[in-house]
C-alpha cells in the first residue's frame, strides 16, 4: 500500500540553485519531447518515442541535473498521452509554462539515494536538506517530489510503500452528512459544519492586490513584488482552508466508524452559475477525498449513495416521499403523512445514514432479510457500485 506525506523543507542558497535548475531541464525536456512527437506526427503520422538520454549530447547541461528527474518527465509526458487516448475528459498534452507551471520534480529512491539521515533529507545530486519532519514516515521510501511554491517555499511529498496495516473495524457508529451550500455539510446529528467563507472574506484584499499587480510595469521588480504579495494572499486562503477541511474530516473519522454521503457531481454543480462560486470555495471534493482516506488508514468506511437516491424527500420518519420539497428553496417542511417537523438539510442526513445502514447491514446478512431484518431485494446494489465506479477511485466501499 502507498502513502505520501509532505514536509516542509529549507534548502541553502546552492541547494535551491539545484532545484531550480532542475526544475528548468525537467520543464524544458518535457516541452522538446513534446515539440518533437508534434513535429514527428505531422511528417509521418507515426508515434515518435524518444529518451531524455537521446538529447543529452545536444543539451551537455541536462547532465548537471538529477537523471531520475528528467526520466519522471518523460513518464508525465507518456502518461498525459495516454490519458489523452483513453480518456474523453483529458485534453492534448500542453507545454509547461515557466511562468504558469508548478515548479516541481519527480524523483526515485535507488538503492537508498534519497533516505532520512539525521535529521536531513539526502536527495541525488543535492545532498543534505533541511526538513522540518512533524510526523514518523512508516514504510520504504518510493519517490519524492519537491515542489516550490509560488511564494518560494519548498515542499517535499515522500511516498512510501508499506504493509497492508489498515484495521478490521465493525461498522457500528453511522453518520449522515448532507452536503449543503451555505454550511458544506450537516450531520445527521444536527450538527452544522459552519464553513467560513474565507475566498469571500479576502476577496476585497483581493482585489486590492491584484489590481496593484496588473498596474505594474511587465517584468518589473514592482510587479515581481506585487505578483509575491497576491499569491500570498491566495496560499492563505488555501491553506485556512485546508485546515478547516483537515480538522473537520479527522473529528468525523474519529468519531464515527462509517460516514454515509451522497455522490455528488462536481462539474455540473460548478458549472451552475449561481452555485459557482460556492461550490468551488466550500472545496467539497477536496473533503470527501480527505473523509475517504482518512476513514481507509482507520478500517472504517465512506459510503457513497446513488445520486439517485431521494435523501432530501422522503420522511425520516415514516418514509413518506414528498416531491414538494425537490423544490431548493423548501429548507423547512413537515410530513404530510405522520406530521413530523423536517428541517430539510437534517432529514436529509439521517435518511443518508439509514441507507448507508441498511446498505452495510445487507453485505453482512445474505439472503432474504438483512441484519435489520429488512427485504434484501429492495435494494439494488449494482446501481450503487457503478455510481462508485465512475468516480474511479481505488478504495470507495463496494458492494457485493
Ligand atoms: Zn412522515
Amino acid at each position: 500500500m502507498n502513502k505520501a506525506y509532505k514536509f516542509r523543507i529549507y534548502p541553502n542558497k546552492e541547494q535551491c540553485v539545484i532545484f531550480a535548475k532542475t526544475f528548468g531541464c525537467v520543464r524544458f525536456i518535457y516541452n522538446r519531447m513534446l515539440a518533437d512527437k508534434i513535429a514527428h506526427y505531422r511528417q509521418t503520422g507515426k508515434m515518435l518515442q524518444t529518451t531524455p538520454a537521446q538529447y543529452k549530447s545536444e543539451f551537455e547541461w541536462l547532465r548537471e541535473v538529477d537523471s531520475l528527474a528528467l526520466a519522471n518527465a518523460q513518464l508525465n509526458l507518456q502518461s498525459a498521452y495516454k490519458n489523452f487516448f483513453s480518456q474523453k475528459r483529458s485534453g492534448f498534452p500542453k507545454f509547461k509554462s515557466k511562468k504558469t507551471s508548478r515548479a516541481r520534480y519527480t524523483t526515485n529512491n535507488q538503492h537508498g539515494s534519497v533516505r532520512i539521515e539525521n535529521e536531513k533529507l539526502r536527495l541525488p545530486k543535492v545532498g543534505l536538506v533541511k526538513i522540518v519532519q512533524h510526523r514518523e514516515i512508516i514504510g520504504k521510501i518510493k519517490s519524492v517530489t519537491i515542489e516550490r511554491t509560488p511564494t518560494n517555499k519548498y515542499y517535499v511529498s515522500i511516498l512510501t510503500e508499506y504493509e497492508n496495516q489498515v484495521p478490521e473495524v465493525e461498522l457500528r457508529k453511522f453518520i449522515g452528512l448532507d452536503f449543503s451550500m451555505h454550511d458544506l455539510y450537516v450531520t445527521s446529528e444536527g450538527e452544522r459544519a459552519n464553513y467560513p467563507r474565507f475566498l469571500r472574506k479576502s476577496e476585497r484584499k483581493l482585489t486590492r492586490v491584484c489590481r496593484w499587480h496588473s498596474r505594474r510595469k511587465r517584468d518589473g521588480n514592482n510587479r515581481e513584488r506585487m505578483r509575491l504579495k497576491m499569491c500570498l494572499v491566495y496560499e492563505k486562503i488555501t491553506n485556512q482552508r485546508l485546515d478547516f477541511l483537515h480538522k473537520k474530516s479527522y473529528r468525523l473519522t474519529e468519531d464515527y466508524d462509517a460516514v454515509c454521503i451522497e455522490t455528488l457531481n462536481m462539474r455540473t454543480m460548478g458549472r451552475t452559475l449561481k452555485f459557482g462560486k460556492s461550490v468551488a470555495d466550500n472545496s467539497f471534493g477536496k473533503f470527501r477525498e480527505m473523509l475517504d482516506y482518512k476513514l481507509y488508514f482507520r478500517g472504517k468506511k465512506l459510503i457513497m449513495l446513488d445520486k439517485w437516491f431521494a435523501s432530501s424527500q422522503l420522511c425520516s420518519s415514516c418514509g413518506y416521499k414528498n416531491s414538494e420539497v425537490r423544490d431548493l428553496s423548501v429548507r423547512k417542511w413537515k410530513c404530510p403523512s405522520c406530521g413530523t417537523e423536517h428541517d430539510r438539510d437534517i432529514n436529509a442526513a439521517i435518511n443518508l445514514r439509514e441507507e448507508g445502514k441498511r446498505l452495510v447491514a445487507t453485505t453482512v446478512g445474505t439472503t432474504g432479510s438483512n441484519a435489520f431484518g429488512e427485504d434484501v431485494r429492495r435494494l439494488q446494489p449494482a446501481r450503487v457500485e457503478r455510481s462508485l465506479d465512475e468516480l474511479g477511485s481505488r478504495h470507495f466501499y463496494k458492494w457485493r
